[in-house]
């Protein structure tokens, strides 16, 4: 791969990076590449997708338009993606062209559970419990000690979506009839303490720098709180996620920034959930809290350019803003929310909030753990979510 210097002209046009997919993820990573000067483009068939919105160039055609990904191709010099649902075939051509990162190949493991937890076994990462049940015969063989457990599709879940919780065989067999008897993967129903998240950005030589250990809190299966300060989550435990994580995306040969979710069960045992080829939610609070935001590192990745160590400079928590919290369309009290010190707003441009859609998040940072914690806990108040 060539390095796309940032500002140079590349046959004629200027240096102009592209992005599959035009949601907040896209948005923030134009947002990245812009500030160092690069042009974008994205491919989204929205009109009013968030990255659309803001980057140089919109393609609005389907992910797997011919004219569309051509004309990506034309303006671009390298291309990433910034949702797992990206078909992996529009990348594969993509990538017989132009540099695109990451992979289709590593990309289409993410797309699908069964692969990616057969990945997970294959680099020596304990895994929950799972059978995968894609025929009759498959749902007849599982054995007992996976109930309760939880029926995930093996493709196109996200934020709990695509997930029953079943306690026995006839809700097993009611549940997998529920999902269109699609191909699925059963885990067992795991006794969590607590969940985190690691993201690592690995260059195409092989050189990967990673961001702190992240503390995950969900509700209703979507990310709710994300909070990450030294000792956050025990240090053994914390080396021991990122020593999986650097094993899974060299598995993969990865190039780009990964994001790797983990179970905590309770007794301190660390097992790998599932990955996210891009940047991830849990990894918003680095736009203000460190020195390099996992944007920055996706721009840097994708451009050939140097990795290095990113820095946090402060604790930090991230607070999810859904939909839910626009109460018939009103505007939450932002201007309350920002006479907090070290509150860093950050809106995805979508006009219409339904709930648990992701309208933005709030990231607050602060000298210590404790202020971070205690100026927290005064936004939940003001714009009523619930407390952790
Ligand atoms: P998604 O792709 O929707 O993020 P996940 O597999 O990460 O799906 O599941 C969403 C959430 O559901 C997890 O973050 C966790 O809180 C809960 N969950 C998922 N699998 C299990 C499990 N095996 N045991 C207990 N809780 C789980
Ligand atoms: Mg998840």
């Amino acid at each position: 791969m060539s390095v796309v210097l940032p500002g140079s002209l590349v046959n004629g046009q200027p240096a102009t990076l592209g992005v599959m997919g035009g949601g907040q993820l896209g948005r923030m990573f134009v947002h990245a590449a812009q500030a160092m000067g690069y042009y974008t483009a994205v491919l989204d068939p929205d009109p009013a997708s968030p990255a659309g919105r803001v980057s140089h160039h919109h393609i609005q055609t389907d992910y797997l338009d011919e004219q569309g990904l051509a004309q990506l191709m034309q303006r671009c010099a390298a291309i990433t993606t910034e949702f797992e649902n990206v078909p992996a075939p529009a990348l594969f051509t993509l990538g017989a062209h132009r540099f695109v990162a990451p992979a289709s190949d590593a990309v289409a493991i993410a797309q699908d559970r069964a692969a990616e937890k057969a990945h997970f076994v294959k680099c020596g990462v304990p895994v929950a419990p799972h059978a995968v049940i894609a025929t009759e015969a498959q749902l007849a063989a599982v054995p007992d000690d996976l109930l309760p457990g939880i029926l995930k599709t093996a493709r196109l879940g996200y934020d709990g979506k695509g997930q029953v919780r079943v306690k026995t065989r006839d809700e097993l067999v009611a549940a997998w009839a529920e999902l269109q008897q699609l191909p699925c993967v059963l885990e067992k129903m795991l006794p969590l303490q607590d969940e985190c998240s690691v993201i690592v950005a690995r260059s195409g030589t092989g050189e990967m720098v990673h961001f702190s250990v992240q503390r995950n809190l969900h509700r209703g299966g979507i990310l709710a709180v994300t909070e990450v300060n030294p000792g956050v989550i025990e240090p053994a435990l914390a080396q021991q996620a990122v020593a999986a994580t650097k094993a899974i995306a060299d598995g993969l040969q990865y190039v780009g920034v990964l994001c790797v979710e983990f179970f905590v069960l309770e007794g301190g045992q660390l097992v790998v959930n599932e990955i996210a080829p891009r940047p991830h939610n849990s990894g918003h609070y680095t736009l203000d809290a460190c020195d390099q935001s996992q944007f920055d590192l996706q721009v840097r990745t994708l451009a050939g350019l140097p990795l290095t160590p990113p820095r946090q400079h402060s604790p930090a928590i991230m607070l999810n803003l859904l939909g839910d919290l626009w109460q018939e369309n009103a505007c939450p009290p932002w201007d309350k929310v920002l006479a907090l010190p070290g509150t860093h707003l950050h809106l995805y441009g979508k006009l219409s909030a339904r709930p648990g859609r992701k309208m933005g998040h709030l990231n607050i940072t602060g000298a210590t753990p404790e202020a971070v914690r205690a100026t927290a806990l005064q936004a939940c108040a003001l714009l009523g979510i619930e407390p952790f």
